[in-house]
């Protein structure tokens, strides 16, 4: 067990005060181990949540870019079943997109109960992004944490587990992914200028991330703050966090879905026993 920054409205966070490089004195290799594990319990409680179709997972992903949100999908990947799991992406809005409010495009991808919805990217790029490069007035982007509170209040209340992450990497860390990706021909197809432009924005990025994520903490929709330099302990961060979520409901699924079991069971031997009489009876 890791202690998480799990930001719930209670306290306001700096992110210059947590280090993306701590990683709790934990060695890589104990970190896979307790992550292989908690992957196959998350495995076990999303058969759960599927099947008692009593609850939705919302799991959102924001970071710099080269902060890792690929790379939790595909770690959470190894858990989840695609059945009852769907990942949405996030880029600059279509013109149509851009023509109505600005979770017009979130809001159809929320998750149906009994479903996992991963969002890579999300309406929180319209308070980011958005206020960054003054895409829209300040009075516009501030107005929106009230509307970015109201929409995640209404999914919880339709009984959605909500998980924000931010994904926290130092500028250096940045550096060296990007120069890496250059040196990487499999990688190199998703760079482009903008990454250097955008990484010159780091501070402005920061200020407003960090003005989000207190704006819009509830012990309802709780961020967590992710030390995510190093790969392995990013991953044992979100797979914990997933992993405590769910695990409160694993008796009551569990206990809910054996009486059904029992009462279709009864009903076919019922089914059975009444087969067997008229038989008899002929
Ligand atoms: P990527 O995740 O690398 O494919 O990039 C997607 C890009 O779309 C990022 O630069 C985001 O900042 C940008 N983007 C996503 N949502 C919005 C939005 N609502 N307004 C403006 N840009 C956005
Ligand atoms: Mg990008």
């Amino acid at each position: 067990m890791i202690k998480v920054h799990r930001v719930d409205g209670k306290k306001t966070i700096s992110l210059s005060k947590i280090n993306p490089t701590d990683v709790q004195k934990m060695s890589k290799e104990e970190a896979v181990m307790h992550t292989t594990a908690l992957h196959t319990e998350i495995a076990e409680l999303q058969a759960l949540l599927y099947a008692s179709g009593e609850k939705s997972l919302l799991i959102v992903l924001q970071g710099m870019d080269t902060s890792g949100k690929d790379g939790v999908i595909r770690g959470l990947s190894n858990a989840l079943n695609n059945t009852g799991c769907v990942v949405s992406s996030f880029k600059v809005p279509t013109e149509e997109e851009r023509g109505h409010d600005f979770l017009w495009r979130i809001h159809p991808c929320a998750p149906q109960l009994g479903q996992i919805s991963i969002f890579n990217r999300s309406h929180y790029e319209d308070v980011v992004v958005v206020r960054v490069h003054k895409i829209a007035t300040e009075k516009v982007w501030r107005g929106r944490y009230d509307r970015i509170c109201d929409f995640e209040r209404l999914l919880t209340s339709n009984n959605t587990i909500i998980l924000k992450f931010f994904l926290h990497i130092t500028k250096d860390q940045q550096k060296r992914r990007l120069m890496a990706r250059e040196a990487d021909p499999t990688k190199s197809w998703k760079l482009s200028v903008g990454d250097w432009q955008e990484r010159d924005l780091w501070n402005d990025y920061q200020v407003a991330y960090e003005d989000a994520i207190n704006k819009t903490s509830t012990p309802e929709a709780p961020w967590t703050i992710v030390p995510a330099n190093d790969k392995w302990f990013r991953d044992l961060v979100i797979a914990q966090t997933v992993a405590e979520a769910l695990r409160p409901f694993h008796k009551k699924w569990l206990s809910d879905l054996t009486l059904r079991g029992e009462a279709a069971k009864k009903a076919i031997a019922e089914y059975r026993a009444g087969k067997t009489s008229k038989e008899t009876a002929s």
